[in-house]
């Protein structure tokens, strides 16, 4: 074993990592910018280790909101909830990590913050269901789906981050 470098168990262990990474789509929502949140949550992604490879802010128009929730359109609640997405502006963001899609709806917490634990997002931040400050995407497809929704294929940027090594071996 003494006979291969170091280096290349490294390039190795980069090139498994990299077969692993996966996108998302999270968005601070009106009430999460109004309150001033948007650094706090960031901070939450950031700090786990996770990539920013987009984000920009925008007000959604109606429409727009009704696409991100189509799936959700027999709902009573969804007129509602697509008025309080367009209401003002959201923070509109891209990360990028291993696992990224499940363990980031962990980070975020329950649907309803009534029943998303403490040291979760929504858990320590929000109170009621219809004001829960984050969305995240809530798997791969959906994921893929909603990237695709808010953002162009160049707005996502690649880029190697020389703290990868660190995070995951
Ligand atoms: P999640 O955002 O956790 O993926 P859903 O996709 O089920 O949850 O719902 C989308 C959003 O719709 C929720 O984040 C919340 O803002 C809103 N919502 C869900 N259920 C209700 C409800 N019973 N009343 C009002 N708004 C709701």
């Amino acid at each position: 074993a003494a006979a291969i470098p170091a280096a290349v168990y490294m390039l190795q262990d980069q090139e498994a990592h990299a077969a692993e990474m996966e996108r998302t789509f999270i968005a601070i929502k009106p009430d999460g910018v109004q309150r001033g949140l948007i650094s706090e949550i960031v901070s939450r992604f950031e700090r786990k280790g996770y990539k920013l490879v987009a984000i920009k802010l925008i007000v959604p128009s109606k429409e727009f909101a009704q696409k991100h929730y189509h799936d959700l359109k027999e709902r009573p609640f969804f007129d509602g909830l697509c008025d309080f997405l367009s209401s003002g502006p959201v923070l509109a963001m891209v990360w990028e990590g291993e696992g990224v899609i499940k363990y980031g709806r962990k980070l975020i917490g329950a649907t309803d913050p009534q029943k998303s634990e403490p040291g979760t997002i929504r858990g320590d931040l929000a109170v009621v269901v219809g004001r829960n400050i984050i969305h995240g995407s809530d798997g791969p497809e959906t994921a893929e789906d909603e990237i695709a929704l808010w953002f162009e294929p160049k707005e996502l940027v690649s880029y190697t981050n020389n703290a990868e090594k660190w995070i995951y071996g």
